[in-house]
């Protein structure tokens, strides 16, 4: 049985166990939820994400600096940069723009008054402002960087680091080589750990499913619904529509093959935590050649959040129609600026979207306190809107690897290559 059915297997159980739990109604004392819930599936996920994890500072570093060292050699850096940066906020601002324009028309907010929604806990962040945002772009020590998982500093110093390599002639050459074969043996790590998913998925599954508040989602289906369906939209028609015009390959072959990274995407919440698979699915079973996918997947597991951006233009309608306020046009393109840059400045880590919308809000004169109503629910609609970061990472990487012709047509072809095998 390959891997993504087994994955797939693990979740629907889980589903079902959860979801058994969930109906028993049991105290939060008793031993299914106090030792299976929240001890066994618990211990069980987060190990699963950990391992995930642990390898996503030293994956990113060498994978990198082979890519940017091959990259710093054609002289053709700053084109793929420009191009992938470009297509990442592009899709980012075409989702903004779905969501803000199907929240307008469903009216997801207008009967919410109603519903009795319970307002739960929420510190709304301090923005960070945008000259601080820049200059933290930049490491001034990168063990430090590695240390604290700062993503952008370790891209930019493996930049850096690729770019000298590729001009110090020999001895760059034979650094440049162990690090070629360093990101073989990252790679032979990820394809083990991989193995592990069909157990860390159903342990997420099942913890997931035995909490989620079926009861909230109820009364706020208008929004979720909305959401939902934007998300759908863009991973249905913008990106393969993106893929066939710009990247001319079939958009069915491209999703079959991202499967699995979804799936780990949808379970985790996290598109940090599985940055490891996507890079290596985009690489060995996409085709795109690792000088393109070694800087466009760690860079869009950083700033390219589609269906997160997609939440928030979706909530800031929903908060604005909850408390009656209307927005005018200049409202809403600040609303896709905003919504756009709040993406780039969101972690990939479970539910950081949602705080993130406090920045979105504050700019548009809205109650930061609106994301109370919707942080009940948000817990489900972050596997979703994980799973579609995640394929707009892999569909950009694919269409600029494509045209700057490191996409691998033979691989991206073949459904068997860079399978799972297990062992
Ligand atoms: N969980 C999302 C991600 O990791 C971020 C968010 O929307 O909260 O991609």
């Amino acid at each position: 049985m390959n891997l993504t059915v087994r994955i797939l297997l693990s979740m629907a159980a889980g589903v079902v166990v959860g979801l058994l739990v969930q109906s028993g109604g049991f105290a939060p004392e008793h031993w299914l939820r106090a030792g299976f819930v929240d001890g066994l599936l618990d211990a069980g996920g987060s190990i699963f994400i950990r391992s995930l994890q642990l390898m996503v500072v030293p994956l990113v570093l060498v994978s990198l600096i082979c890519g940017a060292s091959s990259l710093g050699s054609h002289g053709n850096m700053g084109r793929v940069g420009l191009k992938t940066i470009g297509l990442y906020l592009l899709t980012t601002a075409i989702a903004i723009t779905i969501a803000l324009l199907l929240a307008l028309v469903v009216a997801p907010g207008e009967s919410a008054g109603a519903a009795n929604i319970v307002l739960a806990e929420f510190t709304p962040k301090e923005p960070t402002s945008i000259k601080d945002t820049l200059v933290n772009v930049f490491p001034k020590n990168p063990v430090a960087a590695m240390a604290s998982g700062n993503m952008l500093q370790v891209i930019v110093f493996a930049l850096l680091f690729g770019v000298a390599l590729s001009r110090t002639g020999e001895a760059g050459a034979r650094v440049a080589a162990s690090f070629n074969d360093l990101n073989e043996v990252m790679m032979k790590l990820i394809t083990m750990l991989i193995q592990l998913a069909p157990i860390g998925v159903f342990c997420l599954m099942a913890e997931m499913f035995s909490n989620v508040g079926w009861q909230e989602i109820y009364k706020l289906l208008a929004y979720f619904l909305t959401v939902l369906a934007a998300l759908l939209i863009h991973a249905a028609i913008v990106y393969p529509s993106l893929l066939t015009l710009l990247g001319r390959v079939n958009p069915l072959v491209f999703y079959k093959k991202m499967r699995e990274p979804m799936l780990v995407a949808f379970s985790t919440s996290s598109s940090g935590a599985t940055l490891p698979v996507t890079l290596r699915t985009v690489e060995k079973r996409v085709g795109v050649k690792n000088e393109v996918a070694a800087f466009a997947v760690p860079l869009g597991a950083t700033i390219n959040m589609d269906g997160t951006a997609i939440m928030q233009g979706v909530a800031t309608v929903f908060i604005a129609q909850f408390y009656m306020i209307d927005l005018t046009m200049g409202d809403y393109l600040m609303v896709i600026l905003t919504a756009t840059m709040a993406s780039i400045g969101t972690a990939g880590v479970p539910g950081v979207g949602l705080i993130m919308l406090s920045m979105v809000l504050t700019q548009v004169g809205l109650p930061v306190e609106g994301i109370m109503l919707i942080i009940g629910i948000d817990r489900l609609l972050d596997m979703m809107r994980t799973a579609v970061n995640i394929a707009g990472d892999g569909a950009v990487s694919t269409i600029v690897a494509r045209s700057e012709n490191d996409l691998d047509m033979d691989v991206f072809n073949d459904p068997e290559a860079g399978r799972v095998i297990e062992k």
